[in-house]
C-alpha cells in the first residue's frame, strides 16, 4: 500500500500545510483516512479520479478532520455521477447536517452512492484489498473518538487520531506496545513528545511518522530524538507518501 499525507496540519491550516488527511491507494482503489484538508481537489491534484476512491475512514467529528467531506459528497452528487463511496462517519447528527446541508443547497445526496455510516462496529469495513479496524481513544470524551488500524495483507499501520490532552487518559491503543506493526502514524499537537515518551520506549512499530505537529517548536524536539529509537522517525510535509 502507498500513503500519502494530503495534509498535515493541527486543528487549523497554514501556508504550507493543510489538515490532516492521508491518502491510502492498494490495488487500484483509493481511501483516506480524515479528510480534513479539500480533499476532492486534492485527489484531482495527485492525479486520481473521484470514481477511485471507494471509502472514507474519520477518526473523530473535529473539523480539521472532516471538513472536506462536504465538498466532496456534494461534487459526488451532482458531478462525478460514476462515483460512489461510503463514509465512515463517528457522530450521527453530523452526517444528518451534511444530508441537510445538501437539501438546502437544492438536492438529495444519492443514498445509493453516497453511502454514509455511523461507527458502531470496531471491526468497521474490509474489502478485497483492506481491513479497517478502530481502537477507542478518548480525545473528545465522552464523545467518541478513535485510531485506525490499517491491514493489507501482512503490513499494518495505524494511525493515532487525536488523543487526550497530556495523555492524561491513557488512550494510546495497547496493540502499539503488543503487536510489531509496519508503522505508527501519530499526532503531537495534544502532549508533548516528553509525555509520548514512555509509549515510544514500549512502541513495536516499525516506523513512526509524526503529524499533525503543533506548536511547531516540536519538530525540533522530535528532529532531537531521532537515532534514540530502533525504529526510523519521520516528519512528513504535504505530499509526501511512503510505500509498505
Ligand atoms: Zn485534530
Ligand atoms: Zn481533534
Amino acid at each position: 500500500m502507498k500513503i500519502t499525507f494530503l495534509g498535515t496540519s493541527h486543528g487549523v491550516p497554514s501556508g504550507d500545510r493543510f489538515c490532516t488527511a492521508m491518502m491510502i491507494e492498494s490495488g487500484s482503489s483509493v481511501y483516506l483516512i480524515d479528510a480534513g484538508a479539500p480533499v476532492a481537489d486534492l485527489l484531482l491534484r495527485y492525479g486520481k479520479s473521484i470514481s477511485d476512491l471507494r471509502a472514507v475512514f474519520t477518526t473523530h467529528a473535529h473539523t480539521d478532520h472532516i471538513n472536506g467531506i462536504f465538498p466532496l459528497v456534494n461534487l459526488m452528487n451532482w458531478y462525478f455521477t460514476d462515483s460512489q463511496a461510503d463514509f465512515y462517519i463517528t457522530e450521527q447528527p453530523v452526517i444528518d447536517a451534511w444530508k441537510n446541508l445538501n437539501l438546502a443547497l437544492g438536492s438529495a445526496l444519492s443514498e445509493e452512492r453516497i453511502r454514509f455510516h455511523k461507527v458502531e462496529d470496531l471491526n468497521v469495513y474490509e474489502d478485497e484489498n483492506i481491513k479497517i479496524q478502530y481502537f477507542p481513544t478518548q480525545h473528545m470524551f465522552p464523545r467518541p473518538s478513535y485510531a485506525i488500524l490499517v491491514t493489507e495483507g501482512d503490513k499494518r499501520v495505524l494511525f493515532s487520531g487525536d488523543f487526550s490532552n497530556r495523555l492524561s487518559r491513557q488512550d494510546v491503543p495497547a496493540i502499539l506496545s503488543e503487536e510489531p506493526l509496519d508503522a505508527f502514524v501519530c499526532e503531537l499537537a495534544h502532549f508533548s513528545l516528553a509525555e509520548l515518551t514512555p509509549y515510544l520506549e514500549a512502541c513495536k512499530a516499525k516506523s513512526v511518522y509524526f503529524n499533525h505537529v503543533y506548536p511547531l517548536k516540536k519538530y525540533e524536539d522530535i528532529e532531537a530524538i531521532k537515532g534514540s529509537y530502533p525504529f526510523p522517525i519521520f516528519t512528513p510535509a504535504d505530499g509526501d507518501s511512503f510505500c509498505l
